[in-house]
This record gives C-alpha cells, sequence and structure tokens, in this order.
C-alpha cells in the first residue's frame, strides 16, 4: 500500500474510532417537590416509571442515530407534555382564576441561541414552539396571545383551553383556593408536587441542549412567570460547561439564576459537574429557602441529578450507558 492510501486508512480509522467514542448522555425531570412514598400506590409508581422511561428512551434513540441534542430533547419532552401525569402540555396546573398558562423554554449550546414561550393557552406542545422561536424568529421570547398569533403562521395548531382540563389538576386548584382565595400562600406551594418536564442532552457531535416545560404553579396569579421559560433560570447550556434544566419554586430559581449559575461555577472555578450542581442546589439554594431541584449534563456525558426536595422524577443515561429511573431519594 502506498504511504498515502495508508495515511488516509489511519485516519477513517482515527476518526471513526473517535466518532464511535464520542459520548453521548440524556437526562430528563418530571418535576420535584413533596412526592411522598406512602401516597404513592404501586399502580401510579409504575406509570410514573413507564413514562419516564419511554420518553427517556425517545430522546436516547435520537442521540443514538447520530442525531442532535436539541432533537433529543424535543423527542423526549413532548412525550411527557403529552401525559396527563406531569404539569406540563396535557396535565398542566390551573392559575387562580382557573386557566393554564404554559411556559416552555430550550437552548443550544453550541450557538447560545435560545427559544422561549410564556403564559400560551392554546398550545398543545409549548418545546415545539420554543423551538420554534429558536429556529425561525430573531427573538428569544414570545409571550402570550403573540405567541399564539406567531405559532399560527409556523402552521402550529391551536388546541382548544379545555384539551388542559384534567380533574386531578382542577381539584388541587380547589384545595389549593380553599386555603387562600387571593394570594399564593407557602403552604399551598409545598403541599403539591411540583411536576414541570425538562431534559438535557449531550450528542455525538459534542453538543448539548437544555428545554423545561411547565403549567407553572398551582393557583399561581394570572400573568405569572416562573422560571422554566427564563434562559439562565429555568434552562440553561453551553458546549463549554453544561446543560441544566430545573424544577422547584420557580421565584426562588429565577433570583437564584439557577442553571447558569451551575455552568459558569464550572467554567469560572473549574468545578465539577457535580460539585457545581450540588453547591448551587443543596447548599445556595436551600440556604435561600427555594425547594426543587435540576437534572444536568456536561460535555464529557457525566450526569447530576441533586434535589433538596423529598423527591424529583427523573432518569437518565449517561456516558458509560448506566441507566437510571428514579422518584424518591
Ligand atoms: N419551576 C416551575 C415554576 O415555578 C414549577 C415546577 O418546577 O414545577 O413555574
Amino acid at each position: 500500500m502506498h504511504l498515502i492510501q495508508r495515511l488516509i486508512l489511519i485516519t477513517a480509522l482515527i476518526s471513526g474510532t473517535a466518532m464511535a467514542e464520542q459520548p453521548i448522555a440524556i437526562a430528563i425531570h418530571g418535576g420535584a417537590g413533596t412526592i411522598r412514598a406512602e401516597q404513592m400506590t404501586g399502580d401510579l409508581e409504575t406509570r410514573y416509571r413507564d413514562t419516564l422511561d419511554e420518553a427517556l428512551m425517545a430522546g436516547y434513540q435520537v442521540l443514538d442515530s447520530g442525531g442532535s441534542s436539541l432533537d433529543a430533547v424535543v423527542a423526549a419532552i413532548v412525550i411527557l407534555e403529552d401525559y396527563p401525569l406531569f404539569n406540563a402540555g396535557k396535565g398542566a396546573v390551573f392559575t387562580n382564576d382557573g386557566r393554564n398558562e404554559l411556559d416552555a423554554s430550550i437552548m443550544d449550546g453550541r450557538t447560545l441561541n435560545a427559544g422561549a414561550v410564556a403564559a400560551v393557552r392554546h398550545i398543545k406542545n409549548p418545546i415545539e414552539l420554543a423551538r420554534l422561536v429558536l429556529d425561525e424568529s430573531p427573538h428569544v421570547m414570545l409571550i402570550g396571545e403573540g405567541a399564539e398569533k406567531w405559532a399560527v403562521s409556523q402552521d402550529i395548531e391551536l388546541v382548544p383551553t379545555e384539551y388542559f382540563y384534567t380533574e386531578e389538576r382542577w381539584k388541587q386548584l380547589e384545595r389549593a383556593r380553599s386555603k387562600d382565595q387571593i394570594t399564593l400562600s407557602e403552604t399551598d406551594l409545598h403541599t403539591e408536587k411540583f411536576g414541570t418536564v425538562g431534559a438535557v442532552a449531550l450528542d455525538r457531535g459534542g453538543n448539548l441542549a437544555a428545554g423545561t416545560s411547565t403549567g407553572g404553579m398551582t393557583n399561581k396569579l394570572w400573568g405569572r412567570v416562573g422560571d422554566s421559560p427564563i434562559v439562565g433560570a429555568g434552562t440553561y447550556a453551553n458546549n463549554i460547561s453544561c446543560a441544566v434544566s430545573a424544577t422547584g419554586h420557580g421565584e426562588y430559581f429565577m433570583r437564584s439564576v439557577v442553571a447558569y449559575d451551575i455552568c459558569v461555577q464550572m467554567e469560572y472555578k473549574d468545578l465539577s459537574l457535580e460539585r457545581a450542581a450540588h453547591n448551587v442546589v443543596m447548599e445556595k439554594l436551600v440556604e435561600r429557602g427555594g425547594e426543587g431541584g435540576v437534572i444536568a449534563v456536561d460535555v464529557e456525558g457525566n450526569v447530576a441529578m441533586p434535589f433538596n426536595s423529598e423527591g424529583m422524577y427523573r432518569a437518565a443515561i449517561d456516558a458509560d450507558g448506566d441507566k437510571t429511573i428514579a422518584i424518591f431519594k
């Protein structure tokens, strides 16, 4: 074999091996909060676990077949949005005046481009609209009626508000309202689990992405927007550090700029993902009274899923192929 041919062969072998060894990883959550083991029947727990598994594998298959982390994040979240079990899409909670106002965001760690929607009322899968904002609009966040008008212009079908009615969420609102008619009381916020959904992923190209979708918090005041659609608070991704999706008491997560803080602690302080996520969720947020957790993945495919609440619906497959599906500590 000629030298040139040999060189080409060696280069192909090296790049082929490098491709094969390029790690992929994904983590998803279905919300954190007061999830008591004694209130969870075997059947309900199985449904949660099966749904987490389905969403996780949908995202993982995208990555495994060479798809992008953005596509993996959307594939996983859409499934969680379509099940009424979670507080996003179909299972969104009600506002104080009995409406469903949904928020979502997605971020590309390669370009730092992001898309978000807030307070939308007729969008079946808000994460898909957030993705469209990222891909097709010059803006980062669209809200309310404007977001829906734009959705129509992008051929997204609007669903009637009744689509989001579920008896369980309505009863949650009634329980919350009977405790406090006008303002959000701390007790209400802590007696129901939060239930937002999110996903973070690393693809074979070394690109990170993060996304989050939510109905917000039961009994929230009209027009209230939490951390989930806020870039840096509920969602953040940067290829030089990590991708994060948060769930918990949004006001605290916004004030602490949780997702960004984790990523920049890796960047500025050279902390591992595990340590950065632990510092923000288990130390800073705990000191400040912010209940909840995050899922995070770094460029090596390490996964961290700390939470300071009783439970967090979560699932992951890390760079070693190790799979986790868990609810309690
Ligand atoms: N973080 C969400 C919000 O405050 C709630 C949740 O995580 O379930 O809107």
